[in-house]
């Protein structure tokens, strides 16, 4: 049967990490494994991942989910989806791989804005999940465990500024609240 497994967090909270070490496990157990990451601004591409030991991690970089081909949905024993708060129509692909298919699906993702509301699907999919998990940042404050993102400046209404070191940054509850 497939399995649903959801790992949210904020910036900085190691996601990509986490995604490199999954795809070296399965791959290490000898397991096909699919590796989905948003891109804005290519259709449709093959994206090489070099982790810090240079090993090469082959990743599909598609704007949309309906984009990603069958044939690689069917072949792969396990799907790694990245950056899953970009991905509209999330839920459905998941449910379609893990329900339908078979496959072992993570979905990584951010689970709220600057503003801690809810950003894009991946909250959406933890009905469907076997497994949920939170990671966290280190506060750039105080060191403490950081479960937000906080921003150095204004964030519009939608939660949608796209930055990074210089935009935004993890923060502890306490150093959240006054960032407001
Ligand atoms: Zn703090």
């Amino acid at each position: 049967m497939g399995k649903v497994h959801v790992i949210v967090g904020p910036m900085w909270g190691g996601k990509s990490t986490e995604a490199i070490r999954l795809i070296r496990r399965y791959r290490s157990g000898s397991k096909a494994v699919l590796a989905i990451n948003h891109s804005s601004d290519v259709r449709y591409g093959l994206r090489s991942i070099i982790t810090h030991d240079m090993e090469q991690v082959d990743c599909l970089q598609v704007a949309d989910l309906d984009d990603v081909p069958i044939e690689s949905v069917v072949s792969c024993d396990v799907m790694i989806i990245e950056e899953a708060q970009f991905f509209s129509g999330l839920r459905r692909f998941v449910r379609n791989a893990a329900d339908v298919h078979d496959k072992i699906v993570y979905v990584i993702g951010l689970d709220g804005s600057a503003k801690r509301e809810r950003l894009g699907e991946a909250l959406d999919v933890i009905m469907d999940a076997d497994t949920v998990e939170k990671l966290l940042a280190v506060c750039r404050i105080c060191g403490g465990d950081a479960p937000f993102t906080g921003s150095y400046r204004e964030i519009p209404e939608d939660g949608v500024l796209v930055g990074g070191e210089e935009t935004y940054l993890p923060l502890c509850r306490k150093h959240w609240i006054e960032n407001q």
